[in-house]
């Protein structure tokens, strides 16, 4: 059994204990921190409790039409004003990219390996395939009953964060929750749809034209896509248009890794880094500062790519052979 009963039940008692929550979750938030968040939130109504939810960016539009989404509030700043925070998602409070928390009394509930610890309560467990998973598990402990919007955002948050059931670390837990979820309203083929079948045309145009910067390295079992703001000007896109587009060269047999380079060469770059099985790419990102899972993690660099993307490159090769020994 991998849950930490000790944790579970010192969240479970600290939130019976307090009455005003504050929750918050990663900056560019993704499913699973939207899923969590809302997901908690409405356990902790349901237990009569007050909430708020404060994040440092808005979710990508095809998130907006979930439950509960226009409760979170976007601010750089957050006044904790002697509510108890609960972050989720986050190995170190700075992910968040919410000011004004330092002080708080917080409970941290991850899933990223070498999570911080920075909670005065913490429950940090690598083998939940999603925060959410583990957030399902303080709610059941917490007798909050599985209504269908808490089952929605447990199931997003499951969903998204094994990249569609394709990453490996799903378990006979995963499985579960989700049957619970089902069995709480939820449709799974509309969830699918809902979240990675509402791209607009200027989203299909912007597949084509990353697919189209596509470089590929060792035999074609590394994939290089590239990104500026050039690209998604000329594709009337934004940022958040570019949630997905890394897992399509996953989709060739041969491809073992991606790394995904978005910015311009002078003002930062952020890099995304997918794989498949056992391709240890949290391990490259935690080199340049970042972090995440084996099959999805990510950094940012400060300066231009060209400086690390030699080293970058070899480093993923290395990761492939690696992971290739192990390959089912
Ligand atoms: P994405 O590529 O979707 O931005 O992130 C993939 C995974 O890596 C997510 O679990 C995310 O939380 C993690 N991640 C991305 N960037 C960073 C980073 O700069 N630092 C850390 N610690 N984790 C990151
Ligand atoms: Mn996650």
């Amino acid at each position: 059994m991998r849950s930490d009963g000790q944790s579970i039940a010192q969240i479970r008692d600290t939130i019976r204990d307090h009455r005003r929550f504050l929750l918050t979750s990663h900056a560019r938030p993704d499913g699973d921190s939207i899923g969590s968040q809302l997901a908690m939130a409405f356990a902790l109504d349901a237990l009569g409790k007050q909430v708020r939810i404060v994040n440092a960016d808005p979710a990508p539009d095809h998130y907006q039409g979930f439950p509960g989404m226009h409760r979170i509030q976007i601010a750089p700043q957050a006044e904790p004003d002697g509510d108890t925070v609960i972050v989720m998602e986050c190995s170190d409070l700075s992910r968040t990219g919410v000011a004004g928390l330092e002080d708080a009394f917080i409970i941290n509930i991850d899933h990223h390996a070498g999570n911080r610890m920075y909670g005065a309560v913490n429950w940090f467990d690598e083998s939940a395939a999603a925060c959410g998973e583990m957030v399902f598990e303080v709610i059941r402990a917490l007798g909050v009953p599985m209504s269908e919007q808490i089952a929605t955002h447990i199931y997003l948050a499951i969903l998204t964060d094994t990249g569609s059931f394709h990453h490996s670390n799903i378990t006979p837990r995963t499985f579960d929750i989700c049957r619970q979820c089902v069995e709480a309203g939820v449709n799974p083929a509309a969830m699918a749809r809902r979240v990675f079948d509402s791209n607009s045309f200027g989203k299909l145009k912007l597949i084509g034209a990353v697919l189209d910067s596509m470089e590929l390295v060792d035999d074609g079992r590394l994939a290089i896509l590239h990104m500026d703001d050039d690209m998604l000007r000329a594709c009337g896109c934004t940022h958040n248009d570019t949630e997905g587009l890394i897992n399509l060269p996953l989709t060739a047999r041969e491809i073992q890794a991606v790394a995904f380079l978005k910015g311009t060469s002078d003002d930062g770059v952020r890099v995304s880094l997918r794989s498949k099985y056992d391709v240890d790419v949290r391990r490259v990102a935690a080199q340049y500062g970042g972090g995440g899972h084996k099959n999805a993690a990510g950094f940012t660099v400060d300066g231009p790519v060209g400086a690390v993307k030699p080293q970058l490159v070899a480093s993923l090769i290395a990761a492939i052979n690696e992971g290739l020994l192990t390959r089912p």
